[in-house]
């Protein structure tokens, strides 16, 4: 009876007063740690990757926002409705009868090249000229005159009329033609080297848009016989050269674009 009474007891103290941990032995309790550790460590590391994802997330969208913002503001080739290249200045003229008349130009099979026969003058005084000539009411004689492009004494490039309308420089050739004026320091007529520089771009660059060769470059005086460009036309290899270094850098663009596609 007495055995009975004491395994009772025990049996009381057991599933009484005493918990299950006080019952451990110290091996069982130091797994038990171990377990509680390696429970809060891995919840630890979820911790930490939840906070790396949230970083990789938020990091991703600033790049995207950056590379929005960059691309709306600094990157011209992305916001030129005529894809034009980056060192291309649009400026367009006002629509108007005596220099923008806003006729569509359907065809593109020559590029015209002038010059300003105006020393000195800078690709903007040009450009400020032909959109004047919207103002000529009353004018008895008024003048047309435009440009398609101009290219300027330091090499700065002004698109004055879009490339798919009409300009108003090269008389009967005025509508299947892009016309180019190119500013000249002196009376000689001879572009400065940035300025052959950026004709030669632009002009190679204009003949890969609409499929055509260095010898597709025509001078205003091969429309009309007029002296224009001066120095070009009075010096006839000179005239051979810029359509030949023209040919040279549309074969260069050429180049480089098949490079950027992927091909050889
Ligand atoms: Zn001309």
């Amino acid at each position: 009876m007495e055995i009975d009474t004491q395994r009772r007891d025990a049996g009381r103290r057991n599933t009484g007063s005493f918990t299950e941990r006080d019952a451990m032995t110290p091996e069982k309790r130091a797994a038990l740690n171990k377990k509680k550790k390696q429970r809060r460590r891995s919840k630890l590391i979820r911790v930490w990757i939840n906070r790396a994802i949230a970083l990789a997330v938020l990091a991703l969208i600033i790049g995207l926002v950056v590379w929005g913002v960059k691309s709306l503001f600094f990157d011209k080739s992305q916001t030129s409705a005529y894809g034009l290249p980056d060192y291309v200045t649009e400026d367009y003229l006002k629509v108007n009868t005596y220099s923008r008349p806003k006729v569509p130009l359907l065809e593109v099979n020559n590029i015209v090249i002038h010059y300003t026969a105006n020393p000195g003058t800078s690709a903007t005084a040009n450009r400020n000229y032909f959109n004047n000539l919207a103002d000529q009411s009353g004018v008895e004689n008024p003048t047309y005159a435009s440009s398609n492009f101009i290219v300027g004494l330091e090499g700065e490039v002004i698109a004055c009329v879009p490339i798919d309308e009409v300009a108003y420089a090269s008389n009967n050739r005025n509508e299947d033609t892009i016309s180019i004026e190119t500013c000249h320091p002196d009376e000689t007529g001879k572009f400065s080297d940035v300025t052959y520089a950026s004709l030669v771009k632009l002009s190679a660059w204009l003949c890969n848009k609409y499929g055509l060769t260095g010898d597709d470059l025509i001078r205003h005086y091969d429309v009309t016989g007029k002296l224009c460009p001066l120095y070009y036309v009075e010096n006839e290899e000179a005239w051979t050269q810029l359509k030949a270094d023209v040919q040279t850098a549309l074969e260069e663009l050429q180049q480089s674009e098949s490079t950027e596609n992927g091909g050889e």
